[in-house]
């Protein structure tokens, strides 16, 4: 870190990264070269002052040129981006809304959030959709990200919290299985944990296609075929049942359904999932004995189980690995999911879901609908039912029934969302596309009208981390003159669009604790209680674990201990069996591909791509293939290739490694361009969750030949 004065440390504020959902504490002071300075924070408990790269660099975002400064419209279709004033702005955009609402009813009008968004953004949008525009179809970007998971999570235990422990309970578990997540990239500062655990004597376990940077930090990497995770849970639990391992008494005092898990796991034996996986039966009698033999384990998900057409099964299958040894419930053993985004966590919980409404309510549970109409102060007949799911959303926009106007906010699914050429006409073809964002996106440079927002820095919010710990972000730099809060701007359009009784425009929030005290109340006795959490609070307890229903209550750091948050108390198997990803690879597509992130980068790249320093170290896509596959190929390492889909065709640079399976290539999503990953990738949709098969696919790959004149 650089020497920073003492006037700068004095003035310092204490706030959080604006990437990924570890949500790492820092210090951000006034800067000697440029507008703000990362200083470490080691008293924040999580990261302990480590930061990655992304952190560090983060106030890079703030630079002119880089972010927004003022709203831009498009004066017809067709027509280049220009200046706009707010007034001008707000205006257009408020009559392009309430002239396809009178035209086509409050359903085509619709809005897509963001798991980045701070919990009173998200609250507030939600609020927004329900009550001024009355429509049902709001949905967000974390249904791509943790979805399965969290329905999963809700099937065995009633309730979803992404870690129901803190991350500190990682190194004091006998072994750890980590499926399908790679830390080591995707938030360094967190492998501490996993170093701490193996330090003291635990078992770390890697379940991934690839030898990741985690992967080697294991005892042991199983490395199955994408889509293999379901069948190599149920293998395991085979083996645990096979082998003694079983916890029966944990089983017959606190699940319920275990015959049913069983009878499907005894149809899982190994030699068959070695066919399935491609992983050793050898290897799967080791891993089961190191779980099932441990005094304490924990199972952590992460998107390589979870994107998947059968995700919600998946991760109910390892979490039925944990339930059967008794797993659970128990300090150091559980069940969690290592969520992506900044605020994926709490983005969830606050009624920017089609399904739910604040503090993690379904909406239709009728006494949610009361207990949240009695907020809003409107009648619970007047707030619409669920809605369309994030890419069911998308995918009907601009066509008769579908959405026709869109506001967006803190996503870009020109570049994030499957099948994303196939989304990018869809965009095109809306009669208004409105997009609130920091940087101009893929998807803001489609839009007609784009209203820039405050960032990270520049205001007040909270998040909520991977482990529930609600967290405030502090506003540390002003904003440029041009730019406003989500909180400003959906008020300034509700008093727009003539807000019904019940909703006045004085009455909306604009200032985020006012915004976080109204939420608060919102979620009063639901399942993500915030009631007792205050902005005095976070700052005086370094963040306060949810449920946290009074002001006198502790927070709660650890749940299920004394039960599970199920009607009687009980947590559920799942009892689910293996089967094919919705595409399998054959004579015409012969190959896996699987995606995922770098270190450098973070999600669609929309603001690290705009970071130096960040696209020095990771400068643009690639196609990791195995030297087996390159050589059969005719393939060298740097050369052009094509990886092609049923859905299009990518082209980058080839990576030959033997870190991965010779069956499977694998891509880094953070583009646009021709090397945009999620042009290939296939929105196949779990039955469940709705969350897309990003993580498998079928492709075939060709030498691309460059021509020279
Ligand atoms: S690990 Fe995540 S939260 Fe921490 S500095 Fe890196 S991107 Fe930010």
């Amino acid at each position: 870190m650089t020497p920073t004065s003492p006037a700068a440390l004095a003035a310092a504020t204490d706030t959080h990264c604006p990437y990924c959902s570890l949500q790492c504490g820092m210090r951000l002071a006034p800067g000697a070269d440029g507008p703000l300075e990362v200083l470490e924070r080691p008293a924040f408990p999580v990261n302990r002052g480590a930061l990655c790269g992304k952190g560090r660099t983060a106030p890079a975002l703030l630079a002119r040129g880089v972010r927004l400064d003022g709203p831009l419209l498009r004066d017809r279709p067709g027509a280049p981006l220009r200046s706009a004033s707010w007034p001008e702005a707000l205006d257009r955009v408020a009559a392009g809304l309430a002239r396809v609402r009178a035209e086509h009813g409050p359903d085509a009008v619709g809005v897509f959030g963001g798991g980045g968004l701070t919990n009173e953004k998200a609250y507030l949008l939600g609020k927004f959709a329900r009550v001024v525009l009355g429509t049902a179809n709001i949905d967000y970007n974390g249904r791509f990200c943790m979805s399965s998971a969290a329905a999963a999570h809700r099937r065995a235990f009633g309730l979803d919290r992404g870690l129901p422990f803190p991350l500190a309970d990682l190194p004091h578990t006998g072994c750890l299985i980590l499926v399908g997540g790679n830390p080591a990239e995707t938030m360094p500062p967190a492998v501490r944990y996993l170093r701490e655990l193996r330090e003291n004597g635990g078992k770390l376990i890697v379940v991934d296609p690839r030898r990741t940077r985690t992967a080697e930090l294991a005892d042991l990497h199983l490395q199955p075929r994408p889509g293999g995770d379901l069948a190599l849970a149920l293998g395991l639990l085979h083996l645990v049942i096979a082998d003694g391992l079983l916890d029966r008494e944990f089983i017959a005092r606190r699940t319920t359904g275990f015959e049913a898990a069983r009878a499907s796991a005894m149809a899982h034996w190994p030699d068959r999932v070695e066919r399935i996986t491609g992983v050793p039966a050898r290897q799967l009698h080791q891993a089961a004995r190191m779980f099932g033999e441990a005094r304490t384990g924990i199972v952590l998900t992460a998107r390589g189980p979870e994107q998947q057409s059968k995700g919600t099964d998946t991760v109910g299958a390892w979490i039925d690995l944990c339930l059967a040894t008794g797993k659970a419930g128990r300090p150091y053993s559980g069940y969690g999911c290592l969520t992506g985004q900044g605020n994926g966590q709490g983005g969830r919980e606050h009624g920017q879901k089609a399904d739910q409404l604040p503090g993690y309510r379904s909406i239709e549970d009728p006494a949610a609908r009361a207990h949240v109409a009695a907020v809003w102060g409107v009648d619970p007949a007047s707030i619409p039912g669920p809605g369309k799911s994030a890419y069911e959303l998308l995918d009907d926009l601009g066509r008769p029934g579908g959405v026709r106007a869109l506001l967006l906010a803190g996503s870009n699914p020109a570049v994030s969302a499957p099948n994303a050429g196939h989304v990018t006409g869809r965009l095109r073809a809306l009669d208004l596309l409105v997009v609130a964002d920091v940087v101009l996106s893929e998807t803001a440079r489609l839009a007609d009208v784009v209203l820039p927002v405050t960032q990270w820095a520049e205001e007040d919010g909270t998040t909520t981390n991977l482990e529930g710990r609600v967290i405030l972000r502090r506003r540390a730099v002003d904003p440029p003159d041009g730019v406003r809060s989500e909180l400003w701007l959906l008020r300034e359009l509700a008093a727009r669009l003539g807000v019904p009784a019940g909703f006045p425009a004085e009455g909306f929030p604009a200032d985020a604790e006012r915004a976080f005290d109204e939420l608060r109340r919102a979620s009063a006795g639901g399942d993500a209680d915030y009631a007792g959490i205050s902005y005095a609070r976070i700052v005086a307890e370094d963040g306060v674990f949810w449920p946290c229903p009074a002001e006198d209550h502790p927070g709660t750091p650890r749940l299920f201990l004394d039960r599970f948050a199920t009607p009687d108390g009980r947590a559920r198997f799942a009892a689910v069996t293996h089967r094919p990803a919705a595409e399998e690879p054959d004579a015409e597509y012969p190959l896996y591909l699987t995606t995922g992130r770098v270190l450098a980068q973070y999600q669609s790249g929309a603001q690290t791509r705009r970071v130096g320093a960040l696209n020095a170290a990771a400068p643009g896509p690639y196609v990791e293939l195995h030297p087996r596959l390159a050589e059969r190929l005719g393939i060298a390492d740097g050369v052009p290739v094509a990886v092609t889909s049923r859905r299009g065709r990518a082209v980058a640079p080839a990576r030959v490694t033997d870190a991965i399976r010779p069956d499977t290539v694998f891509m880094p999503f953070h583009w646009a361009g021709a090397g945009r990953a999620n042009t290939l990738t296939n929105p196949a949709l779990d039955p469940v969750s709705r969350m897309p098969e990003f993580k498998l696919c079928a492709v075939r790959v060709e030498r691309v030949e460059v021509t020279t004149t």
